[in-house]
């Protein structure tokens, strides 16, 4: 504690990110949503996993998957939940990688999500509708997080058994900060700077000092994979999201508002959303 808050350039982040307008975009072969890739490794602005430039192109060749992918995300766009994850579940059974299942996990987390959201507090006569979507939504809440268990599993087997590599550990990493196991993300992010993979760490200290509520250190470690030359464009949503925290609502909105145009992102919505309420209620 006690870092102060960084002086953060945002003007020059708007530029890089207005920049972004003339990069091709490509699909997260484990979400299936569009991104702006950079480098030949890059983080999925919305399920975080790494894509691997080669390895991507490979699976973005496989039909099956691509119409799979195409099928979960036109039904999670209509809140077909269900639709969502019997599709999803062929993809689990094809590619048995603890990314899929990691994703098929935060798939159950937004559908328990949208459940809880359904729940109307306005009117007493929904009290019984509003009892049972409580209860189903807790039921998928914790299928979510036996379906992380899992992939965190499936990691620490492929760690094990030496078919794991960076990636894997990177994968570890980011189950636990969803079921926030803070000293287990700890451990990755330690064996991730063991393996060599200098991006990865470094993406990995900035989502886990947000997770850990310290800002002003998230905001240098983003500002560090900004300057590497493999840029990761979440960089700029978790410094939007630090500012935001910080309270510094109108350099927060400049880069939400760039980012806004680039990717048509829940993430950056649902942060936007937060921020004009929070500056609404002044
Ligand atoms: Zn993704």
């Amino acid at each position: 504690m006690g870092t102060k808050f960084p002086s953060v350039n945002v003007n020059q982040y708007v530029n890089i990110i207005d920049k972004l307008g003339t990069v091709s975009r490509t699909m997260c072969v484990y979400c299936g949503n569009n991104n702006v890739p950079s480098g030949d490794m890059w983080l999925c602005a919305y399920c975080e996993n790494a894509n691997s430039g080669s390895m991507s192109s490979i699976k973005l060749k496989d039909t099956s998957l691509v119409n799979s992918l195409s099928i979960v995300t036109t039904a999670i766009a209509k809140n077909d939940f269900k639709t969502a994850i019997i599709e999803y579940d062929k993809i689990i059974t094809r590619y048995g990688e603890p990314g899929y299942m990691y994703n098929y996990g935060l798939l159950h987390f937004q559908f328990s999500n949208f459940l809880v959201g359904a729940i109307r507090y306005d009117r007493k006569g929904f009290m019984e509708e509003n009892s049972i979507l409580r209860e189903q939504a807790s039921i998928v809440a914790s299928t979510a997080k036996k379906i992380l268990n899992r992939a965190a599993f499936m990691c620490k087997t492929d760690m094990s058994t030496g078919k794991g590599n960076d990636l894997t550990m990177y994968t570890m990493f980011i189950i636990s900060i969803k079921l926030r196991k803070m000293k287990t993300a700890r451990k990755a992010i330690e064996l991730l700077n063991q393996l060599g993979n200098q991006y990865l760490t470094t993406y990995s200290e900035m989502v886990f000092n947000a997770e850990a509520g310290r800002y002003p250190e998230l905001v240098n470690y983003a500002t560090e994979l900004v300057k590497k030359g493999q840029l990761s464009i979440n960089a700029f949503y978790y410094i939007a999201w630090a500012l935001f925290k910080d309270r510094k609502y109108a350099d927060s909105k400049r880069i939400l508002d760039a980012l806004n145009k680039q990717l048509q992102n829940e993430t950056i919505i649902a942060l936007s959303n937060e921020l004009e309420k929070a500056t609404s209620s002044y």
